[in-house]
């Protein structure tokens, strides 16, 4: 049972075409919008030919499931999602949608046999850069998030969740309904690129995850006062900008401090306004993400960011307002599964990486419900959300092994 890396090539090319404009560099398919839905549908008609049952829960996450030979088995899980950040690569989350269905064709056409049902899951709206929220279609099957929350989330042009899902016609009402009830599963494996360079720089193909990063999230909204470039003296200025400034490359010193090797603090996005060349800025907005394995340092360096920010904005005169806009501890993902991942690698004579994720995922939020692992693949130059973005296809299908010679171990193993 060798997975095909040609099919898989298709597959990665299939969902590519998917995307808002072909003359735009890389792929652009956010979160709840009708070319999400596209991708879905692909991948629901593929699953369905291959004889699977398909549907699609109340958060718009499509299932697709080869059942048991023992059907009062719960089920095991992979899968991962298919929309995407503006201008993005054409791997994230999909590679663990092609690898999934790669493993649900080699398993038809084999005639694979499992006691448990598996399941292939394509999680709906895993990206925030829509609605600031990441892992949205898998934070409601983990019943992290519900209908309540569904009001407050908009996106650049206003539009709440509760209307996205409304406007690809899933019923924000209902979603309360997509929440996985534990007895149903077994265990869930997603597989997703690494997007960092340490699988390349140690010349590894395949990694296991042991943690996942935990984020925290703020705003901070600097203010002070506009006026002309030209009349307002240097000493008369209170420039929001210049604060703003000082508070980037603070947030980079509190990162880079010895006792917090391995945090990772940046601004990823700054608004300026007015934004004339001709106006000193009287607001600066600076969107901060900390994230880190370790709980206590993440919020230590959270808490010192906010600190230092507050002393630089009352040194330089202008005001500072701290909204905080997310927080996710760290995640140690299941130990059990990571064995058996392990296991499955060397079965493959291939020796994997145990490393932890930087970046957030589906896994972590279902690992709350049943056991969870993730295998990653490597990211070239590990450079991800970006149109260069690419991982080559041997190494996924590589990775495709493991994750079915994964299933089946943990379908032999599993009550
Ligand atoms: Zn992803």
């Amino acid at each position: 049972m060798i997975p095909d890396p040609a099919r898989l090539e298709r597959w990665i090319d299939t969902f590519a075409r998917i995307t808002e404009s072909r003359t735009d560099p890389g792929v652009t398919r956010l979160a709840y919008t009708p070319l999400e839905r596209d991708a879905h549908a692909v991948f629901a008609e593929r699953m369905a030919e291959l004889g699977a049952t398909v549907w699609v829960d109340a958060a718009g996450n499509t299932y697709a499931q080869r059942p048991g030979t023992d059907p009062d088995r719960p089920a095991i899980g992979t899968g991962s999602h298919l929309d995407s950040v503006p201008n993005a690569g054409r791997f994230d989350g999909i590679a663990g949608v092609a690898a999934a269905l790669e493993t649900a064709r080699l398993f038809a056409e084999h005639g694979v046999e499992h006691r448990h049902p598996i399941r292939f899951v394509v999680f709906a709206a895993e990206e925030g850069a829509r609605f600031g929220q990441a892992c949205t279609g898998s934070r409601i099957a983990a019943g992290l998030t519900g209908p309540d929350d569904l009001d407050d989330k908009r996106d650049a042009a206003g539009v709440t969740l509760a209307e996205a899902l409304r406007g690809v016609g899933l019923d924000p009402a209902r979603v309360a309904s997509a929440r996985w009830r534990r007895e149903d599963w077994a265990a869930f494996v997603e597989l997703h690129i690494e997007q960092g360079a340490v699988l390349e720089s140690s010349h590894r193909r395949i990694g296991v995850v042991d943690t996942v990063s935990g984020s925290t999230r703020l705003r901070l909204d600097v203010t002070g006062r506009a006026s002309h470039s030209g009349g307002t003296p240097m000493h008369l200025r209170a420039d929001a900008v210049t604060a703003a400034a000082e508070v980037v490359l603070a947030v980079e010193a509190v990162a880079t401090l010895t006792e917090r090797e391995g945090t990772r603090a940046t601004v990823g996005k700054i608004d300026v306004s007015p934004g004339s060349i001709t106006t000193i800025a009287g607001a600066a907005s600076l969107w901060v993400d900390v994230r880190d394995l370790d709980a206590d340092r993440q919020a230590r360096a959270a808490a010192e960011i906010v600190e230092r920010a507050e002393a630089i904005c009352a040194r330089r005169g202008v005001r500072l307002c701290v909204r905080p806009l997310a927080e996710t501890p760290p995640v140690p993902l299941s130990g059990p599964v990571r064995e058996v991942l392990v296991e499955a690698c060397r079965e493959l004579d291939v020796e994997p990486a145990v490393l932890p994720s930087g970046a957030s995922h589906d896994a972590q939020q279902v690992n709350t419900v049943t056991p969870t692992g993730m295998i990653f693949v490597p990211s070239k130059d590990g450079i991800s959300h970006d149109p260069a973005e690419w991982t080559d296809v041997e190494d996924l299908a590589l990775g495709t092994a493991v994750l079915a010679a994964g299933l089946l171990r943990l379908d032999a193993t599993l009550r």
